[in-house]
C-alpha cells in the first residue's frame, strides 16, 4: 500500500521541516496497514488525510517584560488537532527547542493516546519556545498571564482543557488559571493540573510516573513476571521521572538513575527520593546537587557519555523509564540496553524511542510500552480532575489513584488484544495505534465530512 509514502511526501511538502510530525505520522501510519487491508471503510472515507490535517492551529505572540524592564517576545501554538471523540485536551510545553512541529507531533499523539484512555476526550497541544530556565518568579507570572492574553479565546471547559508538559507545572498553571479568571470572568475547571486548593485533583502530580509504572506491572504480570526486585533505569528529572520512581521503589524496584540536559546520576544503591525531590522540587536546582549530598552518586556530564549515545542507557538495568524527552534513546542505546538484559520498557515520555530503538525493541520481543499507552495515565487523570471541577468535588487520593491503575489496565488490555487480533500478540506498538486510531476514525465517519 503506497499510501504512507504518498502521505509522508505530501506532509513534507504541505508543512515543511517538521521531522519530529513526520516521525510520529510515519508509526502511526505504518502500523495501521493491517487495518487497511481488513477494513475498506477508513480509506474510502479518506480517513488518513482527514487524521493528518489538524482541525485548527493557533500561532501567536507572546510579548512580556523582563525583571530588568526590556521588552521580549516568544512564539505561542495551540493545536487542536482532532475533536471526533471528545472536547481538545493536551498539554502545554515551555522550552526553547519548541517549533509549530514539536507542537504537532504531540499533538497527534494525543489523539490516539486520549483515544485509548477509554475517555471522551480529543487530542490538542501548545507551547511555546520561551525557556523557564533561570528565569524569575516573576518573569513566569508576566510570561504565563501574556500567553493566556491569547489564549484564553480559544479555551473553555466544554473546547479545549490545556494542562502542563515539559516547563509547565503547578506554578505556570497556576499564573495561567489566574489570568484566565480574570480575563473571562469564568469560574471553572478549563485547565489541569491545578494545585490542590484551587481545584486541583490529588495524584494528578504524580499520574503519568505511576502510570508508566502500572503499564509496566501490566506488560510483566502477562509474563508471569514483576518489577519486584528489578533494577531500572529512568530518564529525565522532571515530574514524570520522580514520580516514576516513587512508585518504582513503592512496588519493591530500584530505581538507579536520573538525568537532565547536563548530564546524569547513577547511583547504584538506589536514588535517594527525598533529595532528589528537594533539589527538583523545592529548590529547583540542577542534578549536580545530587551527587554533592550523596556519596554513593555519580555524576556524568554528557560531554563524556560514550559517543552517539545517551550514557543512561548504557547501565545495566531489566526495565527501563524513558522520562524526559523525544528521540532520547536510538538504535545503539536500545542495542546497548537488550545486551545488558533489559526485558520491559515503558515510556513516560512522548516518543522517547527513535524508529530505530522502536523496531530493536519489537524484533527482541521485551515488553515495549510506548509512549501513547505507557503515559497516558497524566491526561487521564486530566480527565479525571475535569470530572471532580465539574461536580464541584474532591475525591481522595485512594480513590483516584485506583482509577488510574484501571484505565491502565484497561489501556494495556486493548492494546495487548488489539495486538492479537492482528496476530502480533507481542506488538503493542500495533495494537495502542490500530485500537486508539480506531475509536477517532469511526467517531470521524460517524459524524460526517
Ligand atoms: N502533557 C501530558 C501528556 O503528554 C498531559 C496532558 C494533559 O494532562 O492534558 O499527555
Amino acid at each position: 500500500m503506497p499510501y504512507v509514502a504518498k502521505t509522508i511526501d505530501y506532509l513534507k511538502v504541505s508543512s515543511p521541516a517538521q521531522d519530529e510530525f513526520y516521525q510520529a505520522a510515519e508509526e502511526v501510519l505504518n502500523s495501521l496497514r493491517p487495518l487497511f487491508e481488513r477494513e475498506k471503510k477508513y480509506l474510502k472515507h479518506n480517513i488518513i488525510d482527514r487524521i493528518v490535517e489538524p482541525e485548527r492551529q493557533i500561532f501567536f505572540r507572546v510579548a512580556w517584560l523582563d525583571d530588568a524592564g526590556e521588552v521580549r517576545v516568544n512564539k505561542g501554538y495551540r493545536i487542536q488537532f482532532n475533536s471526533a471523540v471528545g472536547p481538545y485536551k493536551g498539554g502545554l510545553r515551555f522550552h526553547p527547542s519548541v517549533t509549530a512541529g514539536t507542537i504537532k507531533f504531540l499533538g497527534f499523539e494525543q489523539i490516539f493516546k486520549n483515544s485509548l484512555s477509554g475517555l471522551a476526550i480529543g487530542g490538542a497541544k501548545g507551547g511555546s519556545n520561551f525557556d523557564p530556565k533561570g528565569k524569575s518568579d516573576n518573569e513566569i507570572m508576566r510570561f504565563c498571564q501574556s500567553f493566556m492574553n491569547e489564549l484564553y479565546r480559544h479555551i473553555g471547559s466544554t473546547i479545549d482543557v490545556p494542562a502542563g508538559d515539559i516547563g509547565v507545572g503547578g506554578r505556570e498553571i497556576g499564573y495561567l488559571y489566574g489570568q484566565y479568571k480574570r480575563l473571562t470572568g469564568h469560574y471553572e475547571g478549563v485547565l489541569t493540573g491545578k494545585k490542590v486548593n484551587w481545584g486541583g485533583s490529588l495524584a494528578r502530580t504524580e499520574a503519568t510516573g505511576y502510570g508508566a509504572v502500572y503499564f509496566a506491572e501490566n506488560m510483566l504480570h502477562a509474563h508471569g513476571d514483576s518489577l519486584t526486585g528489578k533494577v531500572c533505569t529512568v530518564s529525565g528529572s522532571g515530574n514524570v521521572a520522580i514520580y516514576t520512581i516513587e512508585k518504582l521503589q513503592q512496588l519493591g524496584a530500584k530505581a538507579v538513575t536520573v538525568s537532565d540536559s547536563q548530564g546524569m546520576i547513577y547511583d547504584p544503591e538506589g536514588i535517594d527520593l527525598a533529595l532528589l525531590k528537594d533539589i527538583k522540587e523545592v529548590r529547583r536546582e540542577r542534578l549536580t546537587a545530587y551527587t554533592a549530598e550523596r556519596k554513593s552518586a555519580k555524576y556524568t556530564p554528557v560531554s563524556e557519555y560514550p559517543k552517539g549515545q545517551n550514557g543512561v542507557w548504557t547501565v545495566p538495568c531489566q526495565a527501563a523509564f524513558p522520562s524526559a524527552t523525544q528521540n532520547e534513546l536510538n538504535g545503539k542505546d536500545a542495542d546497548t540496553l537488550l545486551k545488558n538484559g533489559c526485558l520491559c520498557v515503558s515510556e513516560g515520555a512522548n516518543m522517547p524511542s527513535t524508529h530505530e530503538a522502536m523496531q530493536r525493541f519489537l524484533a527482541a520481543k521485551i515488553c515495549y510500552g510506548p509512549g501513547k499507552a505507557a503515559n497516558a495515565g497524566g491526561v487521564s487523570t486530566s480527565q479525571l480532575e475535569m470530572s471532580q471541577n465539574a461536580s464541584m468535588q474532591q475525591w481522595r487520593f485512594e480513590e483516584v489513584d485506583t482509577k488510574l491503575q484501571g484505565i491502565m489496565r484497561g489501556i494495556f488490555r486493548i492494546s495487548s488484544e488489539t495486538a492479537k487480533e492482528f496476530g502480533e500478540p507481542h506488538n503493542l506498538v500495533l495494537g495502542a495505534n490500530i485500537a486508539g486510531f480506531r475509536k477517532v476514525a469511526d467517531s470521524m465517519i460517524d459524524q460526517g465530512v
